[in-house]
């Protein structure tokens, strides 16, 4: 597992920490998903499409020995087993796993762009990230003051905690 990936999570649909806690103990139970460290789990406004519920919003630290399509497949496969339903843009949904960062690969296919091109604008992302990854802490404080709304909702406590599963 010698690959070193960073994924988003956000939930703002029914029993949002739960499908938080789902989608990271389905990485995990991944043979080749390892997930290292976890972060704070925020409360955010919605962005972009603004008529919708908050969203629980995380970031994780995986490693890895998928690359990065097998990885995004497997992202698709969990957003899809929690019932994730694509309507709206940027609209309501049980979880959406995003890949933010996947080594220091530069990523541009029509399926898979990484780093993403959105997260460094946005806090939701910037501020979860930067309890895991500090080289982005910078990014986060310095992101569009109209992205306030962000609050941490309950604070990190390990990988133990969150990831109920053996291995
Ligand atoms: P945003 O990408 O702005 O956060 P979104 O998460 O709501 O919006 P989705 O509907 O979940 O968008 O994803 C649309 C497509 O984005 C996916 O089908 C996927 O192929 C593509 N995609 C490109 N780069 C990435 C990435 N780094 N991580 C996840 N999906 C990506
Ligand atoms: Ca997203
Ligand atoms: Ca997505």
């Amino acid at each position: 597992m010698n690959n070193i990936a960073y994924i988003a999570l956000g939930s703002n649909i029914g029993d949002k920490e739960t499908y938080l806690r789902q989608a990271v103990t389905m990485l995990h139970q991944h043979d080749a998903v390892k997930v290292t460290k976890v972060s704070s789990i925020y409360e955010t406004d919605p962005v972009g499409y603004e008529d919708q519920d908050e969203f629980l919003n995380m970031a994780v630290e995986i490693k890895t020995s998928l690359n990065p399509f097998e990885l995004l497949e497997l992202t698709q496969h969990i957003e899809n087993e929690l019932g994730r339903t694509r309507e709206v843009r940027w609209g309501p949904r049980t979880a959406d796993l995003d890949i933010l960062l996947f080594n220091r690969e530069n990523i541009e296919t029509e399926q898979l762009i990484v780093p993403h091109p959105r997260m460094y604008e946005r806090l939701f992302v910037l501020a979860p990230l930067a309890e895991i990854f500090p080289q982005v802490e910078k990014e986060a404080k310095n992101a569009e003051p109209n992205q306030e709304g962000v609050r941490v909702w309950k604070q990190k406590s390990g990988v133990d905690e969150f990831v109920h599963s053996e291995s």
